[in-house]
């Protein structure tokens, strides 16, 4: 015998309007002066009348695009009813048997290294929103409770899997590749602190008994996930939970009511909640004050054309086009669209992607971390990156002295912002830095010949002994050399030395 994880993923995605979804409010993030960002659409007074912010819908249709989903060209929107605090109309405006769109997948990673990957098929993406936030004493002294309708109207894309991930890690990966999405076509800024990107995971077991028989246990939601690790977390737990359960009860799906269970991150575990009401509870019915939504052509072709490449594609382009492995492909990607677009301007400068990859994901990106600073800010421009790079390739700077170029320029940002200046540090300066410190190899065999005879003639004991068969008196001739050279290439300048101690 033995268990199969079966996970399902709701995940709810703030959109990023200026105003809320039916009325001109601020959505802001404004937890600190409660219930400022409020008229009477969004606190439900009556008389009051809705209007689409036709942005929010503009935003969840490109999402819907850029998981290849089904658009429907006729939409409408729906009441749900249910009583809460932070609901003050007593229903949420959601859309329910004509949802905007459906079907559609995100492709994740099941194995960087081998490229394995895996689709998460969709069920639908629909537009609804927020509640307001219920605010509880937990000192346990008061019995205060407040409700903050700043967030009461605020536009939801709700993104609905098939239970289609086997474990909690596919279901992390699964969180972390929409995130990814989301951000690179710029709908939402997915910030989990602040609630724009929170989840609700569907968990239950598939118990593959010995005579050949699979038994579906029940289904438990839990709600209100808002970290990478909390959803990894909280299904690990669950899955444990649940087998316990299974080999106590044997309950099967449909024996007891669908449960919701919360997530109490200090203590590492779920607990229950209520038993989860079904859609026939929340007495859905068209919004009579809204009119339904239908797509024209022109809608459609605009909006598709904003979008931008996706995740996977890059990945997929950087592997076959730019020689990537599937892991470096993996990183620089993760990194989102800035830095994408400056790996992609140093790779093509310089004509190495590999070179360019490297240089990201190495020397780049620990400056970054140790400057606390993102793409955008980073002092070395593409354009002067990729000319460094460029003249590695071209054999005209070794990579060690690729690199002491990248410190100087670097020390030369440091050194002017010590002194309140702003200092450019352009292609000129990279060759003053070069040329300053005679960086650049030496291919010039002129050069190299004079520099030869210099030595052989400053240095006649070690000539002799070499010629009396003491190979290993070149060493001490080759290290003054190449001082002088500095970037020359050794092997060379070894050749063309015994060469001239050689002649008779
Ligand atoms: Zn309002
Ligand atoms: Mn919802």
């Amino acid at each position: 015998m033995h268990y199969e994880t079966i996970i399902g993923l709701e995940v709810h995605v703030q959109l990023q309007t200026k105003t809320k979804i039916f009325c001109g409010c601020s959505s802001a993030f404004n937890p600190d002066n409660p219930n400022v960002q409020t008229c009477p659409v969004c606190l439900g007074l009556p008389g009051s009348l809705p209007v689409m912010n036709r942005r929010a819908f503009r935003l969840s249709l490109k999402t819907a695009l850029a998981l290849g989903c089904d658009i429907a060209r006729f939409t409408k929107w729906d009441r749900k009813q249910y009583y809460y605090p932070d609901l003050p109309k007593g229903y949420q405006i959601s859309q329910y048997d004509l949802p905007f769109s459906s079907n559609g997948f995100v492709e994740i990673d099941t194995d960087v290294e081998k490229g394995e990957t895996k689709k998460i098929r969709l069920i639908r993406a629909h537009l609804e929103e927020d509640a307001g936030k219920n605010i509880h004493d937990e000192s346990g002294r008061g019995h205060d409770s407040h409700v903050d309708l700043n967030r009461a109207g605020t536009p939801l894309l709700e993104i609905v899997s098939q239970p289609d991930m086997r474990s909690a890690t596919e279901a992390k990966t699964y969180l972390e590749e929409l995130k990814l999405l989301l951000t690179y076509i710029g709908v939402s800024d997915c910030n989990m602190q602040e609630g724009s990107l929170r989840c609700d995971a569907n968990v239950n077991l598939w118990v593959h008994t010995d005579d050949g028989q699979k038994i579906a246990t029940p289904i438990v939601e839990i709600k209100n996930l808002n970290s990478f690790r909390g959803v990894e977390q909280a299904i690990e737990f669950e899955v444990a939970r649940q087998i316990e359960d299974w080999e106590r009860t044997h309950a099967k799906i449909g024996d007891v009511a669908k449960q919701t269970r919360g997530w109490d991150a200090n203590r590492g575990m779920t607990f229950a909640q209520r038993g989860k009401e079904e859609a026939s509870d929340y007495r859905y019915f068209p919004d009579p004050d809204l009119t339904p939504v239908t797509v024209s052509d022109e809608f459609f072709a605009e909006v598709k054309a904003e979008l931008c490449e996706l995740p996977a594609s890059r990945r997929r382009r950087y592997r076959v086009d730019l020689g990537l492995s599937h892991y470096d492909a993996d990183v620089i990607v993760s990194q989102g669209n800035h830095f994408t677009a400056y790996f992609e301007q140093v790779a093509k400068l310089c004509g190495d992607g590999k070179q360019a990859a490297n240089w990201l994901t190495q020397d780049v990106q620990r400056e970054l971390n140790s400057r606390s600073l993102s793409i955008d800010a980073f002092p070395i421009s593409p354009a002067v990156l990729g000319d460094l790079l460029k003249r590695v390739a071209a054999n005209q700077l070794t990579v060690k002295s690729a690199r002491e170029v990248f410190d100087a320029l670097l020390a030369e940002h440091d050194a002017a912002t010590d002194r309140h200046e702003a200092v450019e540090l352009s292609t000129a300066l990279a060759e003053k830095i070069i040329s300053d410190r005679g960086l650049a190899i030496v291919n010039d065999t002129g050069a190299i010949t004079a520099i030869i005879a210099g030595a052989i003639a400053r240095n006649p004991k070690p000539v002799a002994d070499f010629k009396a068969g003491k190979q290993a008196a070149a060493g001490s001739l080759i290290g003054q050399i190449m001082k002088e050279l500095k970037g020359a290439d050794a092997k060379v300048v070894r050749q063309m030395l015994v060469d001239e101690l050689s002649k008779p």
